[in-house]
């Protein structure tokens, strides 16, 4: 069926409707997760991955600032045609041929998961004369799709960290997923347990006070991360609305 003028009209009347509605839906989503999380010791990734630019600038104009991203080509697509002062966090799991793309600007990366990342973002961070800030991801659910280091990578990784390996990188703390499961026991367990060990590790004087960010919790389950002593929290679907492909 072909539109008529007069249902272009209408339609061209509806879109900026629907643009306010979006964009104020933003706005007070992000207001009622921050009121939610209810401190301001919790820093707030709205994590973007799969939104448009135009739904992160309704977020930025109501004053987000922190976005996070799970692919390294669409980080640096968005870092390129969104404000420069947006800090970007790549959330997820980065092959090391990917690093370049986002090693000139990237923020934090809460996704370490091996020696052979940290051998890649050490080089591409040197190369742009930067020291990268990273979380060490931690395997902490019982499901083996999710990426994460054990204890005894994580504690190998550290040796050679504090050893001086990886002069162009800074670990200042920790990440984790919990399961994806109903089971809220379950998610506060593992929480507790990476809460735990951030704490220990946080206490030890080698690290010189720089490990202080406990990246855990999104969407479903921030306040019960935040319970567990989480400080940086990834929530993305309750901000942004459903996504429509991942
Ligand atoms: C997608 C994603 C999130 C956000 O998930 P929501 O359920 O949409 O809040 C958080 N962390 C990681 C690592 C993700 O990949």
């Amino acid at each position: 069926m072909e539109l008529q003028a007069n249902d272009k009209t209408v339609i061209a009347s509806i879109i900026p409707k629907i643009r306010t509605f979006v964009a104020m839906s933003i706005a007070k989503n992000l207001e009622e997760i921050r009121r939610k999380i209810g401190n301001d010791k919790v820093t707030l990734v709205a994590v973007s991955k799969t939104y448009d630019a135009e739904k992160i600038q309704e977020a930025y104009a109501a004053g987000q600032r922190e976005f996070g991203e799970n692919k390294a080509r669409e980080m640096q697509l968005k870092h390129a045609a969104l404000p420069a002062d947006i800090r970007w966090h790549m959330i997820g799991h980065i092959q090391t041929n990917k690093v370049k793309y986002i090693a000139p600007f990237v923020h934090l990366i809460h996704s370490l998961d091996s020696e052979r990342l940290a051998d890649e973002i050490n080089k591409q961070a040197a190369k742009s004369a930067r020291i990268i800030n990273c979380l060490a991801q931690m395997y902490i659910a019982q499901e083996e799709t999710k990426f994460g280091l054990d204890n005894a990578e994580w504690q190998a990784l550290r040796e050679n960290y504090l050893a001086g390996k990886w002069p162009n990188i800074r670990i200042i703390g920790l990440m984790g997923m919990a399961s994806n499961t109903e089971d809220r026991g379950v998610v506060s367990k593992e929480f507790a347990m990476l809460g735990e060990m951030f704490r220990k590790e946080s206490a030890d004087s080698r690290w010189e006070g720089q490990f202080s960010t406990l990246s855990m919790g999104m969407s479903g389950d921030f306040p019960l991360a935040i319970q567990e002593g989480s400080n940086m929290v990834r929530v993305g679907s309750a901000i942004f609305g459903q996504r429509s492909y991942d």
